[in-house]
């Protein structure tokens, strides 16, 4: 099977599952955004899935993702950073990206929104990490309301809702439940501070039916979509 082959029919089946998602949920199946997850692959196998219609890319190396985007420019792509932030790179990362999905500082937002000298805000997503696990970058859910108010005071931010990246739980329901606590707090977030949020980054290849039963609005998804990753 050809490049091009594998991957509309990769990205076919993936979009198939989002769709079925959203109709079990009642939602508008435009309601879910896919970003390829696409660390570790080449810009040859990603160009033959922008070429097949997929638009978003959400990359986790600086350094990978723009000699990517440089190879790719030609395409018309809306970049996500979706890997750990370092501060001293934030600059580059404003410049490079349309979303930043891991933001869990006030400084890092401070610094993401006075760094873009592009006309247009730079979306910001506060990521969570409701199991308190010191692998992953993320702010528990206590604390997130504050840190969601003064972010939203920031100009030059625009702060869109949360992003969060749950270990696997035994069933459905106990999946749900934890995706359930983001779309919660995103609304009492809204009610509390009068704010808009409207964007809620979760579900990956494993569990995007339970992150869109409970409100995804992206899903980033990798293996399914792209294969196994090369290290
Ligand atoms: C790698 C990655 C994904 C995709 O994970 P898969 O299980 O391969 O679909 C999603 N989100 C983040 C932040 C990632 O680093």
């Amino acid at each position: 099977m050809s490049n091009s082959d594998y991957a509309s029919q990769k990205l076919a089946l993936v979009q198939a599952r989002v769709h079925a998602a959203c109709k079990a949920s009642y939602r508008e199946r435009g309601a879910v955004k896919l970003i390829g997850a696409s660390k570790k692959q080449s810009s040859e196998i990603i160009s033959k899935f922008i070429d097949s219609g997929l638009r978003d890319l959400g990359e986790n190396y600086l350094q990978e993702a723009i000699d990517k985007q440089c190879k790719l420019a030609h395409l018309q792509i809306n970049w996500h950073f979706i890997g750990h932030i370092q501060s001293n790179k934030s600059k580059q990362i404003a410049e490079h990206f349309d979303w930043v999905h891991g933001v869990d500082r006030l400084k890092i937002a401070k610094r993401l929104a006075t760094q873009n000298d592009r006309p247009t805000p730079i979306n910001l997503l506060i990521q969570l990490n409701p199991d308190q696990e010191e692998s992953k970058s993320g702010v528990t859910i206590d604390r997130a309301p504050d840190l969601c108010q003064q972010i939203a005071e920031i100009e030059g931010a625009n702060l869109r809702g949360f992003m969060m990246i749950p270990r696997a739980r035994q069933n459905q329901g106990q999946q749900r439940a934890v995706f359930a606590q983001a779309r919660e707090l995103l609304e009492a977030c809204n009610q509390r501070y009068g704010l808009s949020l409207d964007q809620l980054s979760m579900g990956m290849s494993g569990d995007l039916e339970a992150a869109i039963a409970e409100g995804s609005t992206m899903v980033r998804v990798g293996t399914d979509l792209f294969g196994q990753r090369e290290y």
